[in-house]
């Protein structure tokens, strides 16, 4: 791994910010700081990359996507974030297109590769439910084969962003005599299909992410069923071993650090600001550099993966478990930083802007919903005991 300047880097983040600077409109720059945009500004978002030619910025190019090295998509989230662009739809970037690129059927790519990358369709991912989350291969959500279709009953929870999505990717039981992982199959299901129900989950964070969703005689053709009947838990295994070096959330990292050194140079203590107080200082540089070293081994985790090579699982799982760590002792020193104001400043950052604005508004909004929602970050993609569990088991062979 070569961590030297690149200088054709220097020309490449040249070319990332003059399309922003240029074809980007200003409705679909500077927004609200967050983990996920609105549907709406999704869509458009996506249909812009596409129409630029980049609208699978993490896929290989016989996939459609740029062929950009990971130092070049990493600079590209990096200025994306500095612009304040909408985010993508990570579920079809990061885990469904790989998935369909794959093992579907060139059928089943023509009908949902387009229109995720045209902009025309949002996806959302359908694996855990009551019981079954870390010890995934448990799951219960039954399908059953009718002529063509399958017939599916059940309860999905968690499910990010369903009131949302026009699509889910499914993992349903299809066979329960066996092995609980041989039985479990990989379905593609149109949202608007009668029998689907989603509820909210209101979260910590005051927002509406989370949802349960309701199967209820679902009738799926045959046609969306991605590999094999039986064979869902290979493509999981796929899906989730491709995760490695996003669950890091590297761009956001990178945003939190900016607030915190933005907050410390700015907020009055005393006589002069947060940072010539040489304990935040202090605080702030070991932050700073634990900052710098999760940036490294993304990369690091990123050509592995990209690779095959399967040191990527047990070095995807540390880099899991220390990014998500690092987010939440970030966030948490935002709202430290802002002391009183980190409590009154709760409002989330696509709510209307108060009435009557509170001193730092600016600099508080939305930080201590960040705070809040990052407590989470330990818990999806797989929680810190289970990566711990990963890390020993790999590494010490037991
Ligand atoms: C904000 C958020 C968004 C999510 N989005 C989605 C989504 O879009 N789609 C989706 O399908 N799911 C989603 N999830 C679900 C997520 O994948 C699960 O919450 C996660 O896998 C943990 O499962 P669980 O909640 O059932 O907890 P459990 O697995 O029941 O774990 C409970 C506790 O037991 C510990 N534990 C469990 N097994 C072990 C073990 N083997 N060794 C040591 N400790 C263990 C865990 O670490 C945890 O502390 C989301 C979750 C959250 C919080």
């Amino acid at each position: 791994m070569d961590f030297q300047a690149d200088p054709g880097l220097e020309v490449f983040r040249q070319e990332v910010r003059q399309f922003l600077r240029d074809k980007v409109p200003a409705e679909l720059k500077g927004l609200a700081r967050c983990t996920r945009s609105p549907r709406d500004q999704i869509l458009k978002w996506q249909k812009l990359l596409n129409a630029h030619g980049w609208g699978a910025p993490y896929w290989p190019t016989e996939h459609g996507g740029t062929g950009w090295s990971v130092a070049q998509m990493l600079v590209f989230d990096e200025e994306c974030t500095v612009a304040g662009t909408p985010t993508q739809d990570g579920f079809v970037q990061k885990m469904l297109g790989p998935v369909l690129n794959a093992f579907a059927t060139p059928e089943q790519k023509a009908e949902h590769l387009p229109a995720a990358l045209e902009g025309e369709r949002l996806w959302c991912q359908g694996f855990s439910e009551p019981g079954s989350g870390s010890d995934l291969a448990s799951l219960r959500t039954r399908a059953v084969r009718d002529g063509d279709h399958y017939v599916v009953n059940g309860q999905k929870i968690w499910t990010s962003y369903a009131h949302h999505a026009d699509w889910i990717f499914l993992l349903v039981r299809t066979d329960a005599s066996g092995k609980k992982q041989a039985g479990i199959s990989f379905l593609l299901v149109d949202m608007r299909t009668p029998g689907i129900t989603v509820r909210p989950i209101r979260s910590i964070d005051d927002a509406h992410h989370l949802n349960e969703t309701f199967f209820d005689n679902v009738r799926v053709p045959v046609k969306n069923l991605i590999g094999e009947e039986g064979a869902g838990w290979s493509v999981t295994k796929f899906l989730l071993n491709n995760e490695h070096a996003t669950t890091a959330d590297l761009p956001d990292i990178r945003r939190y650090m900016r607030e915190l050194m933005r907050i410390a140079t700015t907020l009055p203590v005393g006589a002069g600001r947060l940072i010539d107080c040489p304990e935040f200082a202090l605080k702030l540089a070991r932050l700073d550099a634990e900052h710098e070293a999760i940036g490294m081994l993304v990369q690091r985790v990123a050509e592995l993966d990209i690779r095959h090579d399967p040191a990527s699982h047990v070095l995807g799982s540390i880099l899991k478990l220390r990014a998500t760590e690092l987010q939440q002792r970030i966030t948490e020193a935002q709202v430290e930083a802002l002391g009183d104001y980190g409590a009154v400043a709760y409002a989330h950052p696509h709510d209307p802007a108060p009435a009557q604005p509170y001193p730092l508004q600016d600099l508080a909004r939305g930080i201590t919903n960040d705070m809040f929602l990052r407590r989470a970050s330990t818990i999806y993609g797989g929680t810190s005991e289970v990566q711990r569990g990963i890390i020993a088991k790999l590494l010490f062979r037991l």
